[in-house]
């Protein structure tokens, strides 16, 4: 069974929707949380080390005509 939540678990507002009760979070803090959340996901704290980003080296020094 899903929890279902009366205050935002944020802010401590009263939830309104049924969605924000099952969330437990408002519609504000919902996305403000997705945003920490996909923000922890791209620096994950276990992976210091350098993400492997392609370094484009255009090693375009071919022919001046
Ligand atoms: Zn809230």
């Amino acid at each position: 069974m899903q929890k279902i939540y009366t205050r935002c678990l944020r802010c401590n507002r009263k939830l309104r929707t049924e969605e924000s009760k099952l969330l437990g979070y408002g519609k504000t803090c919902w996305e403000k949380f997705n945003a920490q959340d996909n923000f922890k996901e791209l620096f994950p704290e276990s992976c210091l080390t350098r993400v492997s980003v392609p370094k484009i080296d255009s090693e375009a020094g071919g022919n001046n005509a």
